[in-house]
């Protein structure tokens, strides 16, 4: 069992390592080459839920991180999910039956409603749409103050503004990161760099396959109505802050902004701001700011989450903010030795990891 690890990274990922590793009785030590959560963290939507899901196991992974943010929140009270419900009418017609028939299969609950009973949950909604999945379980989550948080919870070292540089590799097995600072070494080392991962393997002859998954966050001036739900609508998804400001992703699908569709990130942002004045029948929002990010997507659009070789573990994953408070949770007690989660089983990194 390690009694020291360094983790690489301090977005949401590195900070729930963080928290876990140190209750587990583990010596930790974050380095961050900016400042925590000031990347694909710091962008973005916060949303938590299982309804977007590649797989059955993907779906069971993200029910399974909804339970470990339970479990979280009641250590981290102050910076509990919002559990406010997702109202979902991304599609309509077959889409739309395809998706509560999947759900259902699956055991998910969630529950059609009316336009009548849609006006009642979103009295703003300019045009409620005929029918939407309601699916009261899901919330969301202020992703900077949580990783904040966990980073503050766990008492490690934290140290901002220090680059891992390369991999100390002895004998297969990893013994720390050489920085311009000098070397610092370990009994285990985690990768939880999202996108620059990829970087800090191919010295050591494994090559990471990612997808390009640029996207933008766009942030309206506070309103003085309220939203109550995470919206997914046609457009993009849609929640509000306590703050009362909206914020929305630039495009539909969390995962799936083309790249061209961020050539001009301003144009986008206003398009997004134009689109939330008509569905919400507000002329008056106004566009407060956005922030171009980074989604930290394995080149199969799943995560990956283990260990790699003697002394070395990833964690690598979009949807890191659902998954965060398990996945943090479920590596840190195979790190310490106490077994392989069996819900990792389908998210090991060898299943992308190529010798180069
Ligand atoms: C627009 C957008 C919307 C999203 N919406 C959602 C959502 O609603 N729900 C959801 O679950 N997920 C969502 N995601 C995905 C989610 O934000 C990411 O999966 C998650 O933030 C990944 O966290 P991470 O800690 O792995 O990576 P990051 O937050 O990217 O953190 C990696 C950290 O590593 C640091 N680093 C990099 N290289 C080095 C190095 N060599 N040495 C030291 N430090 C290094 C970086 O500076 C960074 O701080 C969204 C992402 C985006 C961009």
């Amino acid at each position: 069992m390690p009694q020291s690890v360094l983790i690489i990274g301090a977005g949401i990922i590195g900070a729930s390592l963080a928290f876990h590793l140190a209750r587990a009785g583990a010596k930790v030590t974050v380095l961050e080459s900016a400042s925590p959560a000031s990347a694909a963290s710091g962008r973005s939507f916060g949303w938590i839920n299982a309804s977007f899901y590649a797989s059955p196991a993907h779906h069971h992974l993200r029910v399974a991180a909804m339970s470990a943010h339970h479990r979280l929140a009641a250590v981290l009270s102050d910076h509990a999910p919002n559990w406010q419900g997702t109202l979902w009418f991304e599609h309509e017609g077959q889409g739309f039956d395809q998706k509560a028939e999947e759900l259902a299969a699956l055991g998910y609950p969630a529950t059609p409603v009316t336009r009548a009973e849609i006006a009642k949950l979103e009295p703003h909604l300019a045009n409620p749409p005929a029918q939407a999945l309601h699916i009261a379980i899901e919330g969301a989550v202020d992703p900077v103050a949580l990783t904040r948080a966990l980073l503050a919870a766990s008492g490690a070292k934290i140290l901002s503004g220090i680059a891992a540089k390369s991999l100390i590799e002895n004998g297969g097995q990893i013994k720390g990161v050489r920085t311009a600072i000098g070397p610092f070494s370990a009994d285990h080392t985690v990768l939880a760099a999202g996108i620059a991962t990829p970087a800090l393997l191919a010295p050591i002859g494994l090559d990471l396959p990612m997808l390009a998954r640029p996207g933008i966050m766009v942030y309206s001036k506070p309103v003085g109505w309220r939203v109550n739900h995470i919206l997914v609508t046609p457009d993009q998804e849609i929640r509000q802050d306590p703050s009362g400001a909206l914020l929305a992703p630039g495009v539909a699908n969390h995962q799936a902004d083309a790249s061209e569709s961020i050539a001009v990130p301003s144009a986008m942002a206003e398009a997004t701001i134009h689109r939330l004045r008509a569905r919400f029948n507000a002329p008056d929002l106004t566009l407060d700011r956005f922030a171009l990010g980074y989604r930290p997507v394995p080149a199969d659009g799943l995560p990956l989450i283990g260990t790699v070789q003697p002394g070395l573990s990833l964690a690598v994953m979009h949807s890191g903010i659902t998954l965060s408070a398990l996945a943090g949770e479920a590596l840190a007690a195979e790190i310490m030795g106490q077994g392989e989660h069996p819900l990792l089983a389908d998210f090991r990194p060898g299943r992308l990891l190529k010798s180069l």
